[in-house]
């Protein structure tokens, strides 16, 4: 945890919640432009390059293998954490693998691979679909309240697999057909290991038709915030190069 917080120091991120799944409450300082880029000089050709995501980040998530066989990050910007998400007045938490966007091919029912090795804290085996009739609800109140608050936010990723890596970091898998019946909280997975499949649980294209939407949201969290939080798009995806990097 303490590595979490050090991390989220240096993301400027300010928690004005307590709770640990508290999404979209947190606020976002975002670091300001720096006019000047470390180690640069009159010799440097790079004035104008992105600075770096904070150096201990890059320290520390790293190693994670991809959680779809054989894939790469989204080529869409708008699969990748930061990116808006109008339909329920928030921001996107993490990472999209969707067939044809992400180097191979994932269609409904793909095993969801263990990122990394790690203690299964969640894993929604009695998982309840969202019915159309919650699902206005759910979005009706993200609209009145401006934002998705954390127990919506919850709901709209669907059917879901939490690891633990130690340190604060926690990986989720979300939006599954179905959890693997030996993932049972407490259970060590080794990296690689099938912990679901890929479904589109928690979409509301999802609820009328099982052929749309099939996707699976993966997210880094780094204590109670995301990897990627208050970062720029290119910092953004430089860091999650990294946490794919040996
Ligand atoms: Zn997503």
């Amino acid at each position: 945890m303490v590595l979490a917080a050090a991390a989220a120091v240096a993301l400027g991120i300010v928690f004005t919640s307590s709770s640990e799944d508290a999404d979209t409450e947190i606020r976002i300082a975002r670091p300001k432009p720096s006019s000047t880029i470390e180690g640069s000089s009159s010799l440097s050709p790079t004035p104008t390059a992105e600075p770096a995501a904070p150096p201990i980040l890059e320290a520390v998530i790293h190693g994670f293998r991809f959680p779809i066989d054989g894939a790469c990050l989204p080529s869409r910007e708008d699969f990748m954490p930061n990116a808006p998400r109008e339909y329920r007045w928030g921001i996107h938490e993490g990472i999209d693998f969707y067939d044809g966007y992400n180097c191979v091919s994932i269609p409904r029912g793909t095993p969801v691979l263990a990122a990394k090795t790690g203690v299964v804290i969640r894993a929604d085996h009695d998982y309840q679909d969202i019915t159309a009739e919650e699902m206005d609800a759910l979005l009706t109140l993200a609209q009145q309240q401006g934002y998705t608050d954390p127990a919506a936010l919850d709901r709209l990723r669907g059917q879901q697999v939490w690891l633990d890596h130690g340190n604060g970091i926690v990986t989720r898998y979300a939006h599954l057909l179905g959890v693997e019946a030996a993932i049972e909280e407490g259970v060590v997975v080794e990296a690689g290991q099938v912990l679901g499949y890929v479904g589109n649980s928690g979409t509301p294209e999802g609820i009328s038709d099982p052929n749309l939407e099939n996707h699976l949201h993966f997210e880094i969290r780094v204590g109670p915030g995301y990897l990627g939080q208050g970062l720029s798009p290119a910092q953004t995806r430089r860091l999650c190069e990294k946490a794919f990097s040996p």
